[in-house]
């Protein structure tokens, strides 16, 4: 019997994610189903309550719903209890389990896939929402000294505050000048509007990599980032990444990515 998978947001119908489960199924042999869901904003509890009853397996959470998915869950993973952030759930008869793969989707398209070290660099995470929160404390692990800036200070500080230590550092947009960075991830959803984020020039030291996390257009942020001299890249790396996560932690098979985002990038 098919096993079906579903991700659920609002809005949903730009997500590539059941594109790119259906290539890790083929390629894999496995027999699942994988489909976009939008949830009401206010209805995200009654929707994964309705998966379950119909017999989902699990499903991914995206924009805005990764924080009540934190709620939602029985048990959770270690790469998801310091984020407070959950993008991959899996449904046992009893209870939910949550996990986040944003995070290691993230360290491997940079790492692996673009061959930018992240150990000793200076890292500028912009947005203090889910994906920041999920991307956060493996950037810390890598080796990177992380700076957040988020529109609502009081977001940013709050993600610093689990850093006791002081190592990472929370400012306001406008806080931001005079400061450079060897990289600079774009984690708000400012791309979906096209809307521009108040950032100083200067931003980038020489031979920077400019990371946003959307995918499938130019956003104001990767246009900024080329007019001011750094290496540009888009988050569909990182989507097919920690896709591949998740497939794993429902299926225990791990798919070959290289394919598939080139597929994509077709
Ligand atoms: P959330 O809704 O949880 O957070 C949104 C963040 O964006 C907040 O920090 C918010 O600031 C900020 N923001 C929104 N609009 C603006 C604006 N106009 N100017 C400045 N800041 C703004 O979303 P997520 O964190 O879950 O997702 C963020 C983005 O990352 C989305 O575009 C999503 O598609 C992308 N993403 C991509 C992934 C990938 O695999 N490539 C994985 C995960 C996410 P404030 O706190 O002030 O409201």
């Amino acid at each position: 019997m098919t096993d079906r998978y579903a991700v659920i947001g609002n809005p949903i119908s730009h997500s590539k994610s059941p594109l790119i489960h259906r290539m890790f199924a083929e390629q894999t042999g496995q027999d699942i189903s994988y489909e976009a869901i939008e949830a009401p904003l206010d209805g995200f509890a009654a929707t994964i309550a309705r998966l379950r009853k119909e017999g989902y397996k699990g499903c991914n959470v995206t924009v805005p719903f990764k924080f009540e998915a934190f709620e939602l869950c029985d048990e959770i993973g270690a790469r998801a209890r310091n984020a407070k952030a959950v993008n991959t759930l899996l449904f046992r008869e009893d209870k939910i389990l949550g996990t986040n793969t944003d995070g290691a989707g993230l360290l491997i398209d940079i790492e692996q896939n673009l061959d930018f070290k992240l150990m000793w660099k200076d890292a500028l995470l912009l947005g203090a929402g889910g994906a920041a929160a999920g991307v956060l404390w493996p950037l810390f692990n890598a080796g990177a000294g992380v700076t957040i800036a988020n529109r609502t200070l009081e977001k940013a500080l709050a993600l610093a505050s689990d850093f006791e230590d002081c190592s990472v550092f929370a400012r306001s947009f406008d806080q931001l000048s005079g400061r450079r960075f060897d990289l600079v991830i774009n984690a708000t959803s400012s791309g979906l509007q096209d809307e521009k984020l108040p950032l100083p020039a200067g931003l980038f030291k020489p031979g920077a990599l400019a990371y946003d996390m959307m995918y499938g257009r130019e956003t104001p942020f990767m246009t900024f980032a080329r007019e001011h001299g750094a290496r540009v890249a888009d988050g569909l790396g990182m989507l097919v990444e920690q896709a591949a996560e998740a497939f794993f932690i429902w299926r225990g098979v791990r798919p070959d990515t290289r394919p598939v985002l080139a597929a994509l990038r077709k």
